[in-house]
C-alpha cells in the first residue's frame, strides 16, 4: 500500500511517497520558491528517489507547476505515480475550524469548507486548497485524504479553549482556541506511551513540539487538555519568527502608533521570536553567537527558554499527575542544552534529567532522565507525514 503525503504552504511544497504500515519511504522531496524570482540554475526543486537525489533548477511560476514537475522526477526516477496503484494522497489541512475533527474524505463540498476557513488561517488554509486542487487534477480517481493541525485538540475542555473576551462578538468571530501541531502531538504522545510500555489512556504527558513553529500541550489519558497555540499559531512559546504570547494592549499601541494590520502581521509572524529579538532564527546559529559572547543571542535564548519553563510549571499544575515529558522537533530532539534548560533544578518536582542520556545523539525515541526520576524526559522524533499517511490509509482501507 502506498500514500502520498503532500503538505503545502504559500511558496512551498513538501511531499513524501510512504507506505503507511511499515513507515518505508520510497520518496520525498520539498518545492521551495514557488512564485518567486528564481535565476538561472538556482535549484528549486529536491527529491530523493530510489535513484538518490535529483535537483530542479530554474523558476517555479505555482503550485500546479511545480506539483507537475514532480510527478515528472518520479517518472524519471522509475516510479510513475499515475501506475504506481496510490491508495490515497494524504493532506496536511492547517485550519479544521469546528467542522473537522477526524481524517477526512475530500469532496467537492469539503473543500469549500476547507476554502471558507481560510479567514482563521489566511497564511495556510488557501495554500492547502492549491495543493489539495493540484493533486485532485493529476490523480483521478485516488482518494484525496485532510488531516487536520486542529483536530487533536479538537475536544479542549471549555476553560482551555475559551478566551475572556464578549462571548457574543467570540461566537460572531470564531475566536476560541484551536490548537496547532495536533498531528505532531498526537503521534509523538502516542510514541511516548509505546515506548514507556503503557498504553496511551494510562498516561497523562508534556509534549513539548519545538522546531521552527513551537507549541507544547498537556495531555491527560490520551487526550489534549491544553495547548499553547490559540486560535492561531502566533501564540505560546516563543518561536524562530513568531512572538508567541503578548499582551493584546501591544497590537493596539502599534495601530495608534501607525502600523497597519499587514505590518502587525509580518512582525510578529515573521520578524519576532528568535530572530526579532538576535537577528538569528535557527538554533545552531544562536548557540554559536552565545558561546561567542552575542548578549542579544544570549537574551533571545533565556527569553525563550523562560517562557518554555512557565507552560511546563503550568501544564504540571494543570495535570496534577504527570508521567512523561517529551521533546520533539528541529530543536526539541536535536538541542541538549534547550532540553536541559528547560528541566533544570526541578527535581523537587519529580523531574531528574542525565545530562549523560541527554548528550547522546540518537536517532529514534530514548530516555534522557535519571532512572529514579518519578516522571520520565523523553526524546522522541516526530513523523507528522507518516502519521497523515496511517490516517489517510486507515479510512481508505476497506473494512
Ligand atoms: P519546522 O517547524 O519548520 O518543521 P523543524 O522541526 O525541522 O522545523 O526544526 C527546525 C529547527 O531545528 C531549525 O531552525 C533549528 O533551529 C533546529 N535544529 C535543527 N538541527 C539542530 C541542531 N543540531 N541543534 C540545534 N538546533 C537544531
Amino acid at each position: 500500500m502506498l500514500v502520498l503525503v503532500l503538505n503545502s504552504g504559500s511558496s512551498s511544497i513538501k511531499y513524501q511517497l510512504l507506505e503507511p504500515d511499515s513507515g518505508t519511504v520510497s520518496a520525498s522531496g520539498l518545492v521551495s520558491r514557488i512564485g518567486e524570482d528564481v535565476g538561472p540554475g538556482e535549484p528549486t526543486i529536491e527529491h530523493h528517489g530510489r535513484g538518490g537525489e535529483i535537483v530542479h533548477t530554474g523558476p517555479i511560476p505555482d503550485h500546479a507547476a511545480g506539483l507537475k514537475l514532480v510527478f515528472g522526477l518520479f517518472a524519471a526516477d522509475g516510479q510513475d505515480l499515475a501506475t504506481a496503484g496510490l491508495a490515497a494522497a494524504g493532506h496536511r489541512v492547517v485550519h479544521g475550524g469546528e467542522v473537522f475533527y477526524r481524517p477526512t474524505l475530500i469532496t467537492d463540498e469539503v473543500l469549500a469548507t476547507i476554502r471558507d476557513l481560510s479567514s482563521l488561517a489566511p497564511l495556510h488554509n488557501p495554500a492547502n486548497v492549491i495543493g489539495i486542487e493540484c493533486a485532485m487534477r493529476l490523480l483521478p480517481g485516488v482518494p484525496q485524504v485532510a488531516v487536520f493541525d486542529t483536530a487533536f485538540f479538537h475536544g479542549l475542555p471549555a476553560a482551555a479553549k475559551t478566551y475572556a473576551v464578549d462571548a457574543g462578538i467570540a461566537a460572531k468571530f470564531g475566536i476560541r482556541r484551536y490548537g496547532f501541531h495536533g498531528t505532531s502531538h498526537e503521534y509523538v504522545s502516542g510514541q511516548a506511551a509505546a515506548f514507556l510500555g503503557r498504553r496511551p489512556e494510562d498516561v497523562n504527558q508534556i509534549v513539548l513540539h519545538l522546531g521552527n513553529g513551537a507549541s507544547g500541550s498537556a495531555i491527560r489519558a490520551g487526550r489534549a487538555v491544553d495547548t499553547t497555540m490559540g486560535m492561531t499559531p502566533l501564540e505560546g512559546l516563543v518561536m524562530g519568527t513568531r512572538s508567541g504570547d503578548l499582551d493584546p494592549g501591544i497590537i493596539l499601541h502599534l495601530e495608534r502608533n501607525g502600523l497597519d494590520v499587514a505590518e502587525i502581521d509580518v512582525l510578529l509572524n515573521r520578524e519576532s521570536g528568535l530572530k526579532g529579538l538576535s537577528g538569528i532564527n535557527d538554533f545552531r546559529e544562536l548557540h554559536a553567537h552565545m558561546e561567542s559572547g552575542d548578549a542579544a543571542a544570549r537574551l533571545a535564548y533565556d527569553v525563550y527558554i523562560h517562557r518554555l519553563r512557565h507552560y511546563i510549571g503550568a501544564y504540571l499544575i494543570e495535570l496534577g499527575r504527570v508521567d512523561v515529558i517529551t521533546f520533539t522537533g528541529g530543536v526539541g530532539e536535536n538541542s541538549s542544552q534547550v532540553r536541559f534548560d528547560a528541566l533544570a533544578g526541578l527535581e523537587r518536582f519529580g523531574i531528574a534529567i542525565d545530562p549523560q542520556l541527554n548528550d547522546v545523539r540518537n536517532r529514534s525515541a530514548h530516555r534522557i532522565s535519571k532512572s529514579d526520576s518519578e516522571i520520565a524526559v523523553l526524546v522522541v522524533p516526530t513523523n507528522e507525514e507518516l502519521a497523515i499517511a496511517r490516517a489517510a490509509a486507515d479510512l481508505v482501507r476497506p473494512g
